[in-house]
C-alpha cells in the first residue's frame, strides 16, 4: 500500500481516464483541465522527478518523452511530419514551480494558443 496518488492509478486502485498505456507509461487525463487537451504521461514506476529518474534509468525518461508525444499526435496537436497546430510538455519540478504530486508527470498540453510566458 502506498500513498503515492499516481503510483495507486497505475496499480488501479483509483481510477483513471487512460487515454494510452505501454509496458512501463501510463498517461491519463487531468482532473482539472488546462487546456482542450491537457494529459498527464507518468512512468509507471514511482520516481519522484525527472533528475530522479534520468539518473535511476535514463531509458525510462525516453519513454516518457516518445509517450508524451504519441499522446500528442493521437489528440491532434502534431503529426508523424511535423509540430503542427503543437503542444507543450510541463515538467513541474519541485516548490517554486508548484509540483504537487510527488511522482514524475509530464503534462501534455494543446487545443488553444498557450501564450508565453507560462505564469
Ligand atoms: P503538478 O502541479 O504536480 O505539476 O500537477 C499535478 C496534476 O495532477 C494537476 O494538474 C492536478 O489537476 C492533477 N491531479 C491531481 N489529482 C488528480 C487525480 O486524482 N486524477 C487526475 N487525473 N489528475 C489529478
Ligand atoms: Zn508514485
Amino acid at each position: 500500500m502506498t500513498d503515492c496518488l499516481f503510483c495507486r492509478m497505475v496499480a488501479g486502485e483509483i481510477p483513471a481516464d487512460v487515454v494510452s498505456e505501454t509496458d512501463r507509461t501510463l498517461a491519463f487525463r487531468d482532473i482539472n483541465p488546462q487546456a482542450p487537451t491537457h494529459v498527464l504521461v507518468i512512468p509507471k514506476d514511482h520516481h519522484a522527478t525527472a533528475g530522479a529518474l534520468v539518473g535511476a534509468d535514463p531509458q525510462l525518461l525516453a519513454e516518457v518523452v516518445a509517450a508524451a508525444h504519441a499522446v500528442a499526435v493521437q489528440e491532434g496537436l502534431a503529426t508523424a511530419d511535423g509540430p503542427e497546430p503543437g503542444y507543450r510538455l510541463v515538467a513541474n519540478t519541485g516548490p517554486a514551480a508548484g509540483q504537487t504530486v510527488h511522482h514524475l508527470h509530464v503534462h501534455v498540453l494543446g487545443g488553444r494558443d498557450l501564450g508565453w510566458p507560462p505564469g
